[in-house]
């Protein structure tokens, strides 16, 4: 899950963009409207925790001008803000949820699951199947042979997007968005030390491998079975 706060209020986006980081979602800050319209508009997000309050850009131009796009990404305002005009106004605009400063975290963390399992509804009860693996979205753990097997938050991203694109090649960009933030280093070999890792839970003692390197592009998961090995 990946996350963009988009507030100008540099505690309050690093006191939000940790706890995110603590329940296994990577986050992006960003501290202006300007950047925050930027980020929204070109980068994936599964939700946006969005200011009003903004230098430069109001985070109630920005989510008028996303939606005016079309991109709907989920939309938690937040704002010190609490009359009924405003919240009717952040409604109006394309916000999905509303919450008040201060705030608990915990209360923000409920807002945005609810939020999620409300828009990506698929994840409830959610079990992704491939060959004999099975990974449970909302558990978070894989099986396979009856082997229960342990995912880091990475290592469980890289897995489910693997199996969404099962027998497909997932480009190391693609798994790049999808389970780190906007500063990461393209360059580093980090995905690599976990899909290293990744292969030795899910194939380690396995016959048959299922995670597979596609030299200059990507991984793929797929079943090569029958298929006579290259020695
Ligand atoms: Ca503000």
């Amino acid at each position: 899950m990946r996350a963009l706060i988009v507030e100008d209020e540099q505690k309050v986006a690093n006191f939000i963009k940790k706890g995110l980081l603590e329940n296994n979602f990577a986050a992006d800050i960003a501290p202006d409207g300007e950047e925050g319209l930027f980020l929204a508009e070109n980068e994936k997000y599964d939700i946006v925790v969005l200011d009003l309050m903004l230098p430069k850009i109001s985070g109630l131009e920005i989510l008028k001008s996303i939606r005016k796009k079309g991109i709907g990404t989920p939309v938690i305002c937040l704002t010190a803000k609490g009359n009924l005009k405003d919240k009717i106004e952040g409604f109006n605009a394309g916000t999905d949820d509303y919450i008040v400063k201060p705030f608990m975290f915990a209360e923000l963390l409920a807002r945005i699951r609810a939020l999620l399992k409300r828009t990506q509804n698929h994840l409830e009860n959610s079990v992704l199947k491939y060959a004999d693996l099975v990974l449970d979205q909302k558990t978070r753990r894989a099986e396979r042979n009856g082997r229960i097997i342990v995912l880091t938050a990475k290592e469980f991203s890289i897995l489910e997007l693997l199996m969404i694109n099962s027998e497909q090649v997932v480009t190391r960009t693609l798994i790049t968005e999808s389970a780190w933030d906007y500063n990461f280093d393209l360059m580093s070999n980090v995905v690599d030390v976990h899909i290293r890792r990744l292969r030795e839970k899910i194939d380690g003692n396995e016959k048959e491998k299922l995670i597979h390197t596609i030299w200059g592009m990507g991984y793929v998961i797929k079943k090569i079975s029958g298929k006579k090995k290259m020695v």
